[in-house]
Parts: C-alpha cells; structure tokens; sequence
C-alpha cells in the first residue's frame, strides 16, 4: 500500500475555524469551485483527507480544450486524435472532431490550485448536522458548503446508498511502464459483461484498466489479464466507484458537485470534465451569495436547476449504457464501423462535448468574457 502524504498522529492538532464557504474535496470538483471564488473576499476553507494531488483514482484523459480553456496545459502529456474501438470481430478509428489527451494528476491538481486562494486543511469527513460538517479533528461549520467528496456523498441527507445496491460502476486501472501513440477501448465480453476495457498512454507510463456497469461483477482479474495482453506488466494498482446516475445537486442547504451528484457521465464514465464543469458552476453562484447578489437560497435553487437541466443527456447515456451490452458481438462490429462515418463520428461526438462543454471555462471571474450568467441560461436551454 502506498503511503498517501496526510497528516499524522501529533500533527492532527483539533482544527477550529470559521468560514465562509467550506468546500469538502480537494480534488477536480473541490479545487474548480475554489478557483471560482478566488478574489472575492470570502475565507474559504477546503478540506481533504490527504494533501492536494495525492491520490490520483482515473486515468486522467480529458478533451484537450478543457485543459486549455483551463491554463492547464503545463499537465498535459499526450493528445489523441483518434479513438481505437476494439471487438472480438472488429477494429475501427474514429477521427475525433476534437481531440482527447491524457495529463499528470499531480501536476494538474498543483495548477487548478494555485489558480484558487482557499486556505487548505487534512481532516477526514465524516458526516454534517445541519451547517456543521464533523471531521476526526473537530466541527467546522459554515453557512456555505459544499460536498465535493465523490460517490460517497458523505454530506447527503438520510442513507446513503452503498454498493452494490447504488448506481455504481467499479473501475480499476493499473499503470505499468509503457507508451503507445493510441486511445484505446475493448469492448469485449471476455474481459467484462457489461462495460469496458481501456488503455490511455500517458508519457511514459500507460493506464490499462477495466470499468464494470455492473457494481457485482469484480474486475481484477480481467485488468490483470487485460494488461497481460498488451504486454504491460500489472502493477500500481488504483480503483474507485463510479456514480452512472445523476443525483440532486442541493439538498438540505448543501451543494454537491462531481461524483458526489452523480456528475460521472454514464457509458463514457468520463467524470473530470464534468467535475470542472460542475464545479466551475457550483463556484460562480456561491461566488455571487459572498458578493452579495444573491442569497443563499436563490443560489442553491439555481444551481440545483443547472445540474437538473443536462437530465435528458445523462439519461439518454444511461440508457446506451443498458443498450450496448445486449447488442450481439457479430452485430456489434457492423455497427461500429457503420457508426464511424465521418460526418456521424462529428455529430455524435460533437453533441457528447455540448454536454459539459469547454468554452463554459472560459466563463467566469477569471475569464475574459462574464458568461457565468449568460452561459448557465444557454447551457440549460441547450442541455
Ligand atoms: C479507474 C478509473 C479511471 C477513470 N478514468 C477517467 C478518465 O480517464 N477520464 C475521466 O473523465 N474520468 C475518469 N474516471 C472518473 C473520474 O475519476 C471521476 O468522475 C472524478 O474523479 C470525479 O471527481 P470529483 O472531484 O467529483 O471526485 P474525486 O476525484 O473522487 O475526489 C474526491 C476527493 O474527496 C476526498 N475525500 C473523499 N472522502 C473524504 C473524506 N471522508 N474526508 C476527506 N476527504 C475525502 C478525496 O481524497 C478526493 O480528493 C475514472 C474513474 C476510475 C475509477
């Protein structure tokens, strides 16, 4: 197991302070709300159980222009302009008409945070009373918080569903040495019934993985034999869940943003755009409750129908989701390589990048343009 960088024994001293807005996660959701509130004036807090860029938990691909629009290119590692669709009785390449790279965790994490102001604390969460979060190192309590914590939605009202029952999918990679100059996915019920297999290159090192949307069906093995395979040795082992339903983004005066809502897209399970892209929103209405132009309630009801408002499309690829694995192998093939007619491949994934699209970035304070109001409108009507 390796050794996350936290605080440790003495150094968990009893952590007593005031806040304005508390924001639970430090990682793609936590730290892109903190960026949103950077300037305005208000103490932000944001607490994590490790240190900021400590855990990496995916394989770090996302559309090239989230990390630009971003000012975060200095993480990039590889871009793809093409997507490799493996079967057992196919393989085809879909020009991309956008291009998707692969970035380091760490790196990026370090950036998305030093664009925010938010004092950083290590604490592990373990639940909230009304405006008080409880943490192993005290109450912290604040009028604006944010659970930005992942699937567990530590901060939710009532039970919390746990796997295998929630909507969960399971994914585990491993990262052995290795480079490639492809994006690749199986799709191939030998490694996985229902889901997928992947390999990102990243640099120097490739990240081989295997995604169950069944939360029962374990994924080691056809990982370990995945790897095997493309000749990748098994090794740097690293898994989490993954919400495949949206969940309500408000509920009982907290803001969810990124797994914790439910933000994961289903099929793709592609997660950190839309962690950004939620969080970026999340962060420009608290940014207007702390200068004043908004209450509390007006925020968490409009940010509530922002995430409400993309239903159709996170519902839409949940029920593809269902479809794909039901298709017959031998049917599967032709309908891929019918799929990758350049104008359908444009379309289609032309409609995937509107769902949490790159340009809300360039929104914002930090933007050049203040599309934060105009954008949430257009981006509801739009979704
Ligand atoms: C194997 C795998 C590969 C993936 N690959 C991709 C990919 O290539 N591209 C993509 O877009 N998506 C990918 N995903 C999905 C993506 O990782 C998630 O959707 C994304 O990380 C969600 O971001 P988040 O900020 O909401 O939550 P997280 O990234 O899960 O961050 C939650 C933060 O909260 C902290 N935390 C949790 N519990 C506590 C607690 N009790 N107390 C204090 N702190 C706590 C954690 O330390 C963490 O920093 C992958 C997922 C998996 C499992």
């Amino acid at each position: 197991m390796p050794k996350r960088a936290t605080k440790r024994g003495a150094e968990r001293t009893p952590l007593s302070r005031d806040a304005d807005v508390l924001i639970c996660g430090g990682s793609f959701a936590g730290l892109a709300i903190a960026r949103e509130l950077a300037g305005s004036g208000a103490r932000v807090l944001m607490i994590d159980r490790y240190e900021v860029g400590e855990r990496q938990t995916s394989a770090c691909g996302i559309p090239t222009d989230w990390l630009r629009n971003l000012g975060l290119m200095g993480a990039h590692q590889q871009t793809f302009p093409e997507l490799t669709l493996h079967t057992p009785h196919t393989t085809v390449r879909y020009d991309l008409p956008w291009t998707f790279s692969t970035f380091d965790y760490r790196t990026l994490c370090g950036l998305l945070d030093e664009q925010g102001d938010a004092d950083f604390e290590i604490a592990k969460i373990d639940g909230r009373t009304g405006n008080t979060v409880h943490t192993d190192r005290g109450d912290l309590t604040a009028p604006l918080i944010v659970d930005a914590l992942g699937w567990r939605r530590i901060l939710g009202s009532g039970e919390n569903v746990q796997p295998p029952d929630a909507l969960l999918s399971r994914g585990l990679e491993v990262h052995p040495q290795g480079s490639g100059d492809e994006l690749e996915i199986w799709i191939d019920r030998s490694y996985v019934p229902a889901g997928y297999g992947w390999s990102f290159p990243a640099g120097e090192e490739l990240r081989v993985g295997v995604g169950s949307f069944d939360p029962r069906f374990h994924v080691k093995e056809p990982t370990v034999r995945l790897a095997e395979d493309l000749k990748a040795d098994p090794v740097r082992f690293q898994g989490n869940w993954i919400p495949h339903a949206l969940r309500p983004a408000t509920d009982d005066g907290v803001f969810f943003a990124g797994d914790s809502a439910g933000h994961c897209l289903p099929l793709t399970a592609e997660g950190i755009r839309t962690a950004l892209y939620f969080g970026l929103a999340c962060g420009r209405e608290l940014r207007d409750v702390v200068e004043g132009r908004r209450t509390r309630e007006e925020a968490l009801a409009r940010y509530h129908a922002f995430s409400a408002g993309h239903r159709f499309a996170f519902d839409s690829l949940l029920k593809l989701q269902r479809l794909v694995p039901r298709i017959h192998p031998r049917a599967l093939a032709p309908g891929l390589r019918a799929m990758g007619v350049k104008r359908f491949v444009d379309w289609s994934f032309g409609h995937y990048l509107q769902i949490a699209h790159p340009s809300y970035a360039l929104g914002g304070p930090h933007g050049s343009r203040d599309l934060a109001r105009g954008d949430l409108a257009s981006a509801i009507a739009t979704a």
